[in-house]
């Protein structure tokens, strides 16, 4: 199996690039901030227990995302692979899904990491507002809470996978095209 997980902060790019991989390389897409908008828009739950914190730009709880996530992951038995998107945010989810896929027999193959500053991102969600329709897009405090998550509580998930020296960084910077190159190399070369 091929199982990547795409990991960046918010804007940087995961969203679009997970579309080309999947395509080129046959794998399930998993994007938990897609699954929890799919949850809102269907009013579960799940979707209005993860909306409370979505909205302020904090992260859901580690029991609830995890949760979901297996059961999601446990939906795609014939998968060739699967891209996590957004997933793992924290060390708590990082050591689940190793434990998970290891009860599936397999593992994380790479942890592909698109590396874009501060400046730009902030620019690419303001764009991005205009058209995703995401609350948590629309308002720059909020915007800037999900930044400081990130460096805060997601970043040091990048130390889990060097550890297993399973880290990759790339430019997030540039043409769509020419990323998206980046990647393909980064994981034909592996
Ligand atoms: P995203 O679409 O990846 O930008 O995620 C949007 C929001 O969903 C985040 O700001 C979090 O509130 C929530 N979320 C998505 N993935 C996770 C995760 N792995 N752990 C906790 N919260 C998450």
């Amino acid at each position: 199996m091929l199982n990547i997980v795409l990991f960046g902060p918010p804007g940087a790019g995961k969203g679009t690039q997970s579309e080309r991989l999947i395509e080129k390389y046959g794998l399930v897409h998993l994007s938990t901030g897609d699954i929890f908008r799919a949850n809102i828009k269907g009013e579960t739950e799940l979707g209005l227990l993860a909306k409370s914190f979505m909205d302020k730009g904090a992260l859901v709880p580690d029991e609830v995302t995890i949760n979901m996530l297996k059961s999601e992951v446990l939906k795609h038995e014939n998968a060739k692979g699967f891209i996590f998107d957004g997933f793992p945010r924290t060390n708590a989810q990082a050591t689940a899904l190793d434990e998970l896929l290891s009860s599936l027999n397999t593992s994380i193959t790479m942890m592909l990491a698109l590396d874009v500053e501060e400046d730009e991102l902030r620019e690419r969600l303001k764009k991005r507002a205009e058209f995703s329709g995401r609350p948590d897009d629309a308002d720059p405090a909020i915007i800037q809470n999900r930044i400081n998550v990130y460096k805060n509580e997601t970043a040091p998930v990048k130390a889990f996978y060097e550890a297993q020296n399973k880290f990759i960084s790339i430019q997030g910077i540039g043409e769509i095209d020419e990323i998206s190159t980046r990647l393909y190399q980064a994981i034909d070369n592996r």
